[in-house]
């Protein structure tokens, strides 16, 4: 079990319930490994791959994608018929394969090669502007790039952190996923390693105890904070704050 003493804190004001729910899961799942785990141009084309699309099915389109056409040139040269039946276990293959041809030309067109390293030098809002330009892209993949490969102090949103976020009382239940990127970064530390783990840390509670349908509270860290829980169990007592999921780690996630 892990060694969290949670009290209750409903009445919180969002910013306060942020940084709280950001202490908890830090103390819940532990800090998120340091280092990337792909290159910027696999994180920039899988995630939009990954749109509406099993992890397993991205990574299926991926490699096919590449082992069909070799390379990121063979895949802009390359029939855009062709390139949706390679990547078909995606959603919307008829519409991504256009996309990827064409994101990949403002790739090279604007660094001269299929590289994004250079973004590594620019400031935050010009990467967020040129990134979310492009077709198919918006600011969760754009925040997912400049934070997990160049680590810019900005917060990718998406479903699960919505979902749980909402729920806690972290945003108002108005607020929209885009609308939540700002919202939320303005109510934590700017630094990228805290941003980094509050995105991993409630999308894993997203994925693993905050479900869709049917959340797990009774198992959940952030019971004594969520305004969801308070509305459909009541304050949770001591035992029941003790009673949360047994402790996982970021290595058995990703
Ligand atoms: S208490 Fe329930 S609704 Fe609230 S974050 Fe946890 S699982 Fe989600």
């Amino acid at each position: 079990m892990p060694t969290l003493a949670l009290t209750t804190a409903y009445d919180l004001p969002p910013a306060a319930k942020t940084r709280e729910d950001h202490r908890i899961l830090n103390a819940f799942y532990g800090p998120v490994p340091p280092g990337q785990r792909r290159t910027p141009m696999r994180e920039l084309i899988s995630t939009v791959l990954s749109h509406r699309t099993t992890h397993r099915d991205e990574e299926l389109a991926y490699e096919r994608m590449l082992e069909a056409f070799g390379d990121w040139q063979g895949v802009v040269d390359a029939p855009t018929a062709e390139l949706a039946h390679a990547i078909r276990t995606t959603r919307w293959p008829d519409t991504q394969a256009p996309r990827i041809q064409e994101i990949l030309r403002r790739i090279k067109a604007e660094f001269g090669g299929y590289s994004l390293d250079a973004l590594a030098d620019w400031p935050v809002e010009r990467g967020l502007t040129w990134l979310t330009d492009m077709p198919g892209i918006g600011l969760k993949t754009a925040s997912l790039v400049l934070l997990f490969n160049f680590q810019k102090p900005v917060l990718p949103v998406d479903t699960h952190v919505h979902r749980v976020a909402q729920r806690v009382g972290l945003i108002g239940p108005k607020v929209s996923v885009e609308k939540a990127h700002q919202v939320l970064l303005s109510q934590l530390p700017a630094e990228a390693t805290d941003l980094l783990n509050f995105h991993k840390h409630n999308y894993w509670l997203g994925q693993h105890i905050c479900f869709f349908t049917k959340p797990n509270c009774p198992a959940c860290p952030l019971k004594g904070l969520c305004n969801y829980y308070l509305e459909h169990y009541g304050p949770a007592s001591a035992a029941e704050l003790a009673a949360v999921a047994p402790e996982w780690t970021g290595e058995k996630l990703h």
